[in-house]
């Protein structure tokens, strides 16, 4: 059933301090692109009634550039993102993601943190940030802390978000040029999809050695996760014709062993973890050439 506006109460604060005092008493819900939580108050999903808008928050909308990293604002749009010179050139997979996410409308409007914070376990960016170890920074007004973005996911639709934190500054460190980067997302169609299942990876290559290698599944378990197992199974083995099925085989099994797809509407576990590892195996031997 849709749900009664008028049942709901929006403040918009104008500045971060003035949202992080209003979120302190734990019962406000953030609101950003609006892209979500329009969609469940839209369909009567929405229980929250109070909600705090935070798009217009210029402090939450940034993407710096330092030597070491790129620091993107939570409230950053996936058409900023898009439109970054560094990200294209340092983080493909990210400017890739964000392109699948939804429409143009939708990603003028949508935001990085949003997806982040939304915890499905099928979102577009979480395998490309999970490859690219990326940090997050949760801020009240007590104060702030940072933890590794592979620790922010703790069940279906579970994260480290106390209620009266938001999450400030997606950081990804500035390691990845020279990487060979991959990233596939299998859903019913090309556009406008949410995701069956999607892998992403990026793999460093001395010669034909693999010498550093990350992957990042959507819909591969209740959250997004890294794929230790496979990585493990990969880390300094070697690509070339001769040994790639037997280092291709042994990836698969380790996927397999820390699989762990749910079912639901739009599919089972068991697509899931074929289709995966099948991803993976088309991610391997690309690295050939
Ligand atoms: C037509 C359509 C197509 C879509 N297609 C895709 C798709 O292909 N792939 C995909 O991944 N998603 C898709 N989405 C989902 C959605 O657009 C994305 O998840 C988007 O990134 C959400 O961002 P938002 O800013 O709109 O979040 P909101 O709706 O504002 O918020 C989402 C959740 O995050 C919380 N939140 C937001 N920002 C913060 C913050 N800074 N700190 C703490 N909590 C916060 C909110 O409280 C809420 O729980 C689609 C949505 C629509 C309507």
């Amino acid at each position: 059933m849709r749900a009664n506006v008028l049942d709901y109460a929006l403040t918009a604060p104008a500045t971060l301090t003035e949202a992080l005092a209003l979120l302190s008493d734990g019962a406000h819900t953030p609101i950003a692109g609006g892209t979500e939580i329009m969609v469940a108050l839209n369909t009567g999903r929405l229980t929250q009634k109070s909600l705090l808008s935070i798009q217009h928050l210029a402090e939450l909308r940034f993407i710096r550039v330092e030597p070491d990293a790129i620091h993107i604002g939570a409230g950053t749009t996936f058409t900023d993102i898009r439109n970054h010179a560094v990200i294209a050139a340092e983080l493909p997979l990210l400017i890739q993601s964000a392109s699948w996410t939804g429409t143009i409308a939708n990603q003028n409007r949508a935001t990085l943190g949003g997806n982040i914070c939304n915890a499905s376990p099928a979102a577009d960016t979480p395998p490309a940030l999970l490859c690219y170890g990326a940090t997050v920074t949760l801020i009240s007004s007590s104060g702030q802390r940072t933890i590794p973005y592979a620790n922010f996911h703790r069940g279906y639709k579970k994260t480290a978000l106390q209620p009266n934190e938001l999450l400030h500054t997606i950081t990804v460190p500035r390691i990845f040029v020279g990487y060979r980067q991959y990233l596939r997302k299998v859903g019913t169609r090309h556009a406008l999809a949410i995701s069956k299942i999607a892998l992403a990876g990026v793999a460093k290559l001395d010669g034909n050695t693999i010498t550093d290698i990350r992957l990042g599944a959507a819909s591969l378990a209740d959250r997004p996760v890294r794929c230790h197992a496979a990585e493990a199974a990969l880390l300094n083995k070697s690509i070339t014709p001769q040994e790639i099925s037997k280092t291709v085989a042994a990836a698969r099994a380790a996927l397999l062993t820390e699989a762990r797809p749910i079912d639901d509407i739009r599919s089972t576990a068991a697509y899931r973890a074929a289709v995966a590892a099948n991803l993976l195996e088309d991610f391997l031997r690309s690295l050939l050439i």
